[in-house]
């Protein structure tokens, strides 16, 4: 039996692997994964994204300093054209700005959170 989407997608995260999809039909970027193109209803594709994107939104979550302290979510708007939900590593959540470029940085230990870091 074949996994569901999201669970492919996770599967990939747990191998250190970040993918989206791409429909073959229209060429739209698609994440959250999901069976077809919400645009046009063709098949979709898993790709590995070329690792830029931009800040579309950012909250910091606040975290006492013995947990390890206030760090950063944000929506990135990959390259591709997909957004989705990451964390910002290697900045101060404070120093995070709508706009500013990101790259990706890996998968989180819990390997179901993708980390972006600033564009150097
Ligand atoms: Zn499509």
């Amino acid at each position: 039996m074949e996994q569901g989407p999201e669970a492919q997608y996770f599967s990939f995260l747990a191998r250190g692997n970040h993918r989206i999809q791409r429909c073959d039909a229209c060429g739209e970027a698609v994440f959250y994964p999901r069976l077809y193109c919400p645009k046009c209803g063709g098949g979709l594709s898993w790709i590995t994204p070329v690792g830029t994107g931009v800040v579309y939104s950012a909250t910091t979550v606040r975290r006492k300093p013995e947990q390890g302290g206030d760090y950063s979510i944000a929506l990135v708007d990959l390259t591709e054209g997909a957004r989705l939900m990451t964390r910002i590593v290697d900045i101060p959540s404070e120093d995070v700005r709508i706009g500013m470029p990101v790259r990706f940085a890996g998968v989180g230990p819990d390997t179901r959170t993708v980390l972006y870091r600033p564009e150097a």
